[in-house]
């Protein structure tokens, strides 16, 4: 494969950056693919063109018409499937399965919020919440409404979802009415830089809705203003950073961030071993371990086990977890694929060691295991890991997030008030689950864990069948956490577009207001 030069597509135009590149390499045989340098790119104007030409052409259009320009993105990004699922496997180590779970994860959201936009028609601004009268008259009446913001939205993303991450964050804002500067990780970004070639080859949107920084992100976020947002997915360490910004902190741009995340399982004491429940909660711990290496935000990496049933989980979690093969993720049969990068590889190998620190392994080693269809030693492979450790309240397994296939078991004395207790020891996450059949057992963890998580997700022997598990994270439900994930909140149908909107409250003589309602789309 030739090497690829990543441009960016700003200003209506692709632009080729100079000076130092970025290598972005084949996680499997670690070969260089492409390149990427943002050099020289004029970020100011990149925001500017956005603002001054994407958002008058997008705010014009009605909630349906934006809708449409949504529906014509994922058609088009589905017509090139085969290609992107094949540049995700090349570019980020993906299997196919892995593969499909971020490409089609973002032409079916991009179609979600396209049918949301059908059916809020013809309005360009919403309603929100019941009217109420403001004083003795019922002449004086105050509402409020959602109006888009006037400014561009700036996405970053993480490595993880080069494809969903653009998708999902577009799809909000645009439908809201605010153009989008999206940046991907580098390391990752050829699958979202030809998404966006194919976005500007069929000439979905219109100019300067959807631009493309492919690269180092540069001076971009201190040139935004204060009706821009900000839209972050990564590290902590870097949503201190960009926290801190000039943009955000003096001008007062709005930002919503979506960072680490310690995701938890809690085993029901209820549950007997062999049973649905059981299998269930097996199934979807292996699932959140293997899936994607164990790169998602929402795999579960503490696995909370009453005391009397954790030989019977770590049997099970074994056995299912000694099925999955490690290796070449174009082949037939591997589940699970080498992680992104070098680096990434570095990061998983120091939080296996340091969990080494108090855990034993039950499971895997930290090495790269047996490798199906690889006969090299190139690739950032690690087979997953399973630890267990003896004390609950181990503080490094609660205070660091080891992004890939790497999970703990702990035990508990099957109380819902402990596990929900140890649950919020990570501090804030963006899904947690119980698995159990006991209404209070259920009701008892899931309400005790709420306040710590983004995401409740209940399994059980009724929904054992349907169940996607905590790992998918649905266009339909909030996406985002509390504490350490970050504190932001995305998707969950129409609320995904509050972020992108003013919130503006309205008071006066009750007619006029009541006119003015019946522009926008009725209460949401
Ligand atoms: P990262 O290193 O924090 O990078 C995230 C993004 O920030 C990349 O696009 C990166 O660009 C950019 N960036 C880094 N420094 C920047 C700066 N000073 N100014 C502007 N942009 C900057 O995170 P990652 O390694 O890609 O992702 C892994 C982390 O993301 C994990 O901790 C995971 O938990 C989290 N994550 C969270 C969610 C969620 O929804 N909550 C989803 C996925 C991942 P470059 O690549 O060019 O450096």
């Amino acid at each position: 494969m030739s090497v690829q030069q990543l441009s960016s597509y700003v200003c209506g135009e692709w632009k080729t950056g100079s000076g130092k590149t970025a290598s972005l390499k084949n996680p499997t045989t670690e070969e260089v693919i492409a390149e990427a340098s943002t050099g020289g790119i004029d970020m100011a104007a990149a925001l500017a063109y956005a603002r001054e030409q994407g958002m008058p052409a997008l705010q014009e259009l009605t909630f349906a018409q934006r809708g449409q320009l949504l529906m014509a993105a994922s058609k088009a990004l589905h017509k090139y499937r085969d290609e992107l699922l094949e540049l995700s496997t090349t570019s980020g180590g993906n299997t196919r399965g892995d593969a499909k779970f971020d490409v089609d994860g973002a032409t079916g959201t991009l179609a979600f919020y396209a049918k949301l936009g059908e059916r809020l028609g013809e309005a360009r601004f919403l309603m929100h919440g019941e009217g109420v009268q403001l004083s003795r008259s019922p002449r004086y009446w105050g509402e409020h409404m959602l109006v888009p913001r006037r400014g561009v939205a700036v996405h970053v993303n993480a490595f993880n979802f080069p494809a969903w991450g653009t998708a999902e964050k577009a799809a909000c804002a645009l439908l809201a009415g605010m153009p989008v500067v999206s940046k991907p990780a580098t390391a990752t970004s050829i699958l979202a830089w030809r998404m966006t070639q194919i976005l500007v080859e069929e000439k979905v949107f219109p100019a300067g809705a959807f631009s493309l920084v492919c690269g180092s992100a540069g001076d971009l976020l201190d040139h935004l203003g204060c009706f821009d947002v900000l839209a972050f997915t990564g590290s902590s360490d870097t949503a201190a950073k960009l926290r801190g910004g000039p943009g955000v902190l003096q001008r007062g741009a709005r930002i919503n961030v979506e960072a680490d995340s310690l995701n938890a399982a809690v085993l029901g004491r209820d549950v007997e071993p062999g049973s649905d429940t059981f299998d269930l909660f097996v199934r979807e711990v292996v699932r959140d371990m293997t899936q994607k290496a164990g790169q998602k935000c929402t795999a579960i990496r503490r696995i909370f086990v009453p005391q009397d049933l954790l030989e019977a989980a770590r049997e099970g979690l074994v056995e299912e977890l000694s099925a999955q093969r490690t290796g070449d993720p174009t082949q037939r049969g591997v589940k699970v694929g080498p992680l992104a990068s070098e680096s990434q590889l570095r990061d998983v190998r120091g939080g296996v060691e340091r969990l080494k620190g108090c855990a034993k392994a039950v499971h895997g080693d930290g090495s790269r295991g047996e490798l199906t269809g690889i006969d090299h030693d190139k690739g950032y492979f690690m087979s997953p890991v399973l630890f267990e450790a003896s004390d609950a309240r181990a503080e490094a397994v609660h205070a660091h997030e080891v992004f890939g296939p790497v999970a703990t078991i702990l035990p508990y004395s099957g109380d819902p008030a402990e596990a929900a207790e140890l649950v919020g020891l990570g501090q804030g996450g963006l899904v947690a689950s119980i698995y159990s059949d006991d209404f209070d057992v259920a009701s008892g963890v899931a309400l005790g864990m709420a306040p710590y998580s983004g995401r409740v997700n209940l399994g059980s022997a009724k929904v054992a069948e349907q169940s996607l598990g905590p790992g998918a994270v649905l266009p339909q439900l909030i996406h985002g956490g509390p504490g350490r994930a970050g504190g932001g909140e995305e998707l969950g149908g129409l609320r995904g577009l509050g972020f992108y909107m003013q919130r503006t409250a309205l008071q006066g003589y009750k007619p006029v207001l009541e006119k003015i309602a019946k522009l926008g789309h009725p209460s949401v």
